[in-house]
């Protein structure tokens, strides 16, 4: 069985949830398809919930009001009979009544997690009832009997793996199984979820869980494309990339996937597929565990990074310092994206700056501190392995007139990655755009 999960420009509207219940059905093969919340509800939710902590309850009546106005006007644009159109109407009603429970004085994050599920919990139901009026065996599998995840917030594969079995063979002969993409159960049992635009991880977790033959992450555009397309101009998809290709381009930007998405899928060595809803028969991009020797793939942009960087004389020939400078960053519990040292100083770059003061309070006992802000990282991904020649120098050639402050090459076979100042990113971007794949 394939895992095929549609995002929320996907689901955007009815008549692209009709379009999407075609796209799964024409084959008549069984398929199990994640959803994500149609566009802009989860950003609603989050909106609503915003009010809410803040106490505002006006606030968070008029973004209810709205998505309720918005959701009634689907029904019947959605369902032609009657009756289904009454079901979903009271599905709905019961949703919004009960987002509009929760104007309570002493609003949690575990409120919040349970505002932010609706939006998965209402496209799938809604896709659901088009798809059975449309006569097609269809089931409903709810993402939170199985979804979870561990104390480390990390998904419980095992757990996943059995419950999901369970699920699919407790409704057995469906044509479609729909689930929740998105939404997730923690430790604790309460409802949480795996980070905004998690439903593409929720995909390639469950393709590992039941083995899928594929997994296919359908969106609004062509695959993956070898550059950012809402930044520079004539990009190309790109037809095949290595598992660790896409993850280093999700990773470093390229918004297409979810950066976690890739590993469950690679560990169980399923491939995945990025297809186009608006076009369904372009060939997209395919991810798997073959590599294209020597070749530049493709550049992906991350913004609002800081660069840190300790110099220090005592680092010079001593053992040690670089543990003590890691431990700094393992407290505040803050990841690393990348690293350059030198025998005198280290420089690193963070994407995450909650405890940024501490961090560089508890450094300057190690040396001098200095910290860059409003940078961007600009990652080169191909074959990338040391005896191939020539493609750090091209890579470089292009960023000559861009002020570079650091440059990380060798720590994967994967990727060389440069870190510039946001305000040279389209510039940077475009410049590799022209020297890597234009030829210009
Ligand atoms: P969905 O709702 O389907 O999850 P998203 O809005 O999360 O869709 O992500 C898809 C968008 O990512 C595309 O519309 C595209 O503009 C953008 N994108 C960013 N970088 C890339 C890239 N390298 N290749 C393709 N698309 C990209
Ligand atoms: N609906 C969620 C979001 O907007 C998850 C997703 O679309 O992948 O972040
Ligand atoms: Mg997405």
């Amino acid at each position: 069985m394939k895992v095929l999960k549609f995002g929320g420009t996907s689901v955007g509207t009815p008549e692209r949830m009709k379009e999407v219940s075609r796209l799964v059905t024409q084959d008549g093969e069984q398929k199990l398809v994640v959803l994500s919340a149609m566009s802009g509800t989860t950003n609603s939710l989050v909106e609503i919930s915003q009010y809410l902590y803040g106490g505002n309850k006006a606030g968070a009546d008029d973004v209810i009001n709205r998505l309720r106005t918005k959701y009634y006007a689907h029904v019947p644009e959605l369902l032609s009979k009657k009756e289904n159109q009454d079901e979903l109407q009271k599905f709905l009603e019961d949703k919004f009544n009960y987002l509009q429970s929760f104007y309570i004085d002493n609003f949690t994050e575990k409120e919040e997690k349970i505002i932010l599920a609706q939006g998965e919990l209402i496209s799938t139901y809604m896709v659901t009832c088009y798809l059975k009026e449309q006569g097609i065996k269809t089931a409903l599998l709810p993402a939170l009997d199985f979804m979870k995840t561990n104390a480390d917030a990390e998904p419980d594969m095992q757990f996943i793996a059995d419950k999901a079995a369970a699920q699919l063979k407790a409704v057995p002969g469906m044509q479609i199984y729909i689930t929740q993409g998105f939404i997730c159960r923690n430790v604790q049992g309460d409802i949480d979820n795996l980070q905004r635009g998690g439903s593409d991880y929720t995909a390639s977790i469950l393709g590992a869980a039941i083995k899928a033959d594929e997994i296919q992450i359908w969106t609004d555009i062509d695959g993956m494309h070898n550059n950012d397309p809402r930044v520079v101009d004539k990009t190309q998809p790109v037809r095949h990339l290595h598992f660790e290709e896409a993850a280093e381009l999700a990773y470093f930007g390229a918004k297409i996937l979810h950066p976690t998405c890739i590993q469950p899928a690679k560990a169980a060595n399923i491939s995945v597929r990025l297809l186009n809803t608006m076009e369904p028969t372009a060939p997209g991009t395919l991810i798997d565990n073959r590599s294209e020797p020597g070749r530049i793939a493709a550049v992906a942009a991350k913004d609002k990074i800081t660069a840190i960087k300790i110099k220090s004389s005592r680092m010079l020939l001593a053992h040690g310092f670089l543990k003590k400078v890691f431990e700094v960053f393992e407290t505040y519990r803050t990841s690393i994206d990348m690293i350059c040292t030198s025998e005198v100083g280290v420089s690193m770059s963070i994407d995450n700056t909650k405890h940024l003061e501490e961090i560089v309070a508890e450094l300057k006992k190690y040396g001098t501190v200095t910290v860059d802000s409003g940078m961007c990282i600009v990652c080169v991904v191909g074959d990338m392995v040391w005896e191939n020649l020539g493609f750090e120098s091209r890579a470089m050639d292009a960023l000559a007139d861009i002020p570079v402050r650091m440059i990380s090459y060798g720590g994967s076979n994967y990727n060389i990655s440069f870190l510039i100042r946001e305000s040279d990113k389209k510039a940077a971007l475009q410049r590799l755009s022209d020297v890597l794949f234009n030829n210009k």
